[in-house]
């Protein structure tokens, strides 16, 4: 994956490493990724511990990757990533921050194009636990978007571990789940989530098949990005790593993490989708290039 340009802008970034090592709060586990009233979506669901069969404590040793001084201000982050275009590659952070431009940078032109206007989400980086409108989440949890927060929850040590275990290629598996999560800020930018939303309470019993059409639709619209980025020329996608990418949403699918953790396959507890649906959806999105093709609801 090549960028068009290094700048790296940290406007949106709120860096809460460092702040969240007390937080003893409410976790989030598998299947309660939706719950009621400002429940946090988008979990990809303990990737950590799907790819390492354990012990979350683990994460982020040994990753190769250059972790900042603790105590470093948004400034000195701003400055670190914009230093040289090295930056990029040499910081697990940067890269992060300069992804969720580019989907940012391609989202706002299309709903432009649209006729709507695209809100960036914030990006919220945090170790260990963190506070949101959601609730407090452990880092056991993958990366999430909490609505009324308008922001992507990650910690980076996840990004690092499936780094480490996907190898240097990996990069675009974890661009998809950036690009995920940015799918679900549009469905809370568009409507849909708080829809969704009241449609859960009215019928409780739809409450996870609702969320596998959310998920569902977070996936395609990553595709949507994946094809918009490379005709906009942000970012040159090869085919090797929409593959790493379609990998990846295969290994969070509900059913794979389900048969990782040695428990029963359990459909109704899915809250995310099958890893062949979320494939299929993802692929949906990448050939069409078109956000109306993810009615994941019709
Ligand atoms: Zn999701």
């Amino acid at each position: 994956m090549r960028f068009d340009d290094s700048r790296v802008d940290t406007s949106r970034v709120s860096d809460r490493r460092g702040a969240g090592l007390g937080g003893r709060g409410r976790s989030f586990g598998p299947g309660m990724a939706v719950g009621g009233g400002g429940g946090i979506i988008g979990l990809i669901v303990l990737a950590i511990v799907l790819f390492t069969g354990g012990d979350p404590a683990s994460v982020g040793s040994g990753s190769g990757f250059s972790f900042p001084e603790s105590g470093e201000t948004e400034t000195d982050i701003d400055t670190r990533c914009n230093a040289s275009p090295e930056a990029i590659d040499q910081y697990d952070d940067c890269f992060t921050i300069k992804v969720t431009n580019e989907i940012d940078e391609v989202w706002a032109a299309e709903f432009s194009e649209r006729g709507s206007e695209y809100t960036r989400p914030q990006l919220v980086l945090f170790e260990q636990s963190v506070s949101t409108s959601c609730g407090q989440a452990s880092a056991n949890v993958g990366p999430f978007y909490c609505p009324p927060d308008q922001g992507i929850f990650i910690d980076l040590g996840f990004m690092a571990q499936l780094q480490q275990q996907l190898g240097a290629e990996g990069r675009y598996a974890k661009a998809y789940i950036l690009a995920h999560e940015v799918g679900h800020h549009i469905q809370t930018l568009d409507g849909t989530e708080s829809q969704v939303r009241r449609a859960q309470q009215q019928d409780p019993s739809q409450t996870n098949a609702l969320s596998v059409k959310l998920e569902l639709q977070a996936d395609c619209y990553a595709g949507v990005w994946s094809t918009l980025a490379n005709q906009a020329g942000n970012l040159a996608i090869t085919e090797v790593e929409l593959d790493q990418a379609l990998s990846a949403a295969e290994a969070v699918g509900d059913d794979a993490i389900q048969s990782q953790g040695g428990g029963q396959v359990n459909p109704e507890s899915f809250t995310h989708g099958t890893s062949e649906e979320r494939r299929s959806w993802f692929l949906t999105g990448y050939q069409s290039g078109d956000m109306d093709s993810c009615n994941t609801f019709g």
